[in-house]
């Protein structure tokens, strides 16, 4: 008798809907050609199709629980060893998922399973598929191949083109409470109290952000110089300014990577602003950054709310420039001497 519904073993917290609605496609051996994980990033998307994956290439009789943690594949799989599961993502210095990445991975998912197993291909950040890339997805995804399953994460379906969507079961992954992640962070990962709270609140309803945060001391640090950056920013002197853009240009990235941490920090500079306007509106409840609220408080006079509102505007522009191609140092410059 099928079971009509397997217990998952996924570590993930928030989005009950779609575990729930994956745990019972496994039961049933419901699964679809393929999948789009959708959300904001950090949600925890990835974390969620390496779960899914896992549990089916689980070679566990009962499959009473999934994946079962116990047999040689899951075995493999924990270590990223399997090879029927493949992930592919853009290169960190490239500007998208190309022809030829996406030619391998179709072709290594056209290959038989070792284990006559789910062969199962994942593909982080879709959005950054080039377009010869998306139409060589395309053909295979109109020509689905029994136990071939590939999962697209994306931050937003406007994305993909239709003919994708439409071929897709799409999963819509939602910020997860602050309170859940706040948990989850003492219970399974060990962190104190103090630190729980301030980076549940600091991750903003994306856990995978407050796992990074936790478990990558480098990544906190990088997070940090950038939220420093901003007091230099807001610095009247505009030598000051000049050294805040300084420090984040010459980070050692180049190219595309350099654009990319540009936009990095511009989104955390955006957080902060906002931040500093709750400040200003006596709702410190929301401050975001309550970690570094050291280095905020003495930033909170230096702009008034119909500055800090401009600056919100000025920060969007600078990011349509770097999504542009404007060459980060003159976008992040012009910025520093517009307000
Ligand atoms: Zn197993």
């Amino acid at each position: 008798m099928a079971k009509s519904k397997a217990k998952l073993s996924w570590p993930l917290i928030g989005n009950g809907h779609i575990f729930e609605f994956l745990a019972k496609s496994l039961a049933k051996e419901n699964i679809a050609s393929s999948y789009i994980f959708t959300g904001p990033s950090d949600l925890g998307k990835t974390a969620a199709a390496h779960y899914f994956a896992r549990s089916l290439v689980c070679q566990s009789q009962d499959r009473e629980v999934l994946p079962c943690g116990q047999c040689p594949a899951c075995g493999q799989a924990a270590k990223g060893l399997h090879g029927d599961i493949y992930l592919i993502k853009k290169p960190a210095d490239k500007k998208n998922i190309s022809i030829d990445q996406i030619r391998d991975f179709i072709r290594s998912l056209g290959l038989s399973s070792f284990l006559n197993s789910y062969k199962i291909g994942i593909i982080k950040g879709a959005d950054s598929l080039s377009e010869s890339a998306v139409n060589a997805l395309l053909k295979t995804l109109e020509e689905p191949k029994i136990k071939v399953v590939i999962i697209l994460t994306v931050d937003s379906l406007e994305a993909l083109p239709k003919t994708i969507i439409s071929r897709s079961q799409i999963l819509r992954f939602s910020p997860v409470a602050a309170g859940a992640i706040y948990d989850d962070l003492v219970k399974n990962h060990g962190a104190s109290r103090s630190l729980a709270k301030d980076l549940s609140r600091l991750a903003a309803g994306r856990p995978a952000l407050a796992w990074k945060f936790l478990e990558d001391k480098e990544y906190y640090e990088d997070y940090r110089a950038r939220v420093s950056s901003f007091g230099g920013l807001l610095s009247p002197d505009i030598n000051q300014r000049f050294g805040a853009i300084e420090k984040i240009l010459s980070s050692g990235a180049a190219g595309q990577e350099a654009v990319e941490s540009a936009v990095k920090t511009i989104d955390i500079w955006q957080n902060l602003t906002r931040d500093l306007m709750l400040l200003e509106l006596s709702l410190a409840d929301l401050v975001q950054h309550e970690a570094f609220l050291e280095e905020l408080a003495p930033l909170k006079n230096k702009l008034n709310l119909a500055a800090l509102l401009n600056l919100t505007d000025i920060l969007k522009r600078t990011k349509l420039y770097l999504g542009a191609n404007v060459n980060p140092k003159l976008a992040l410059e012009s910025l520093a001497v517009s307000f």
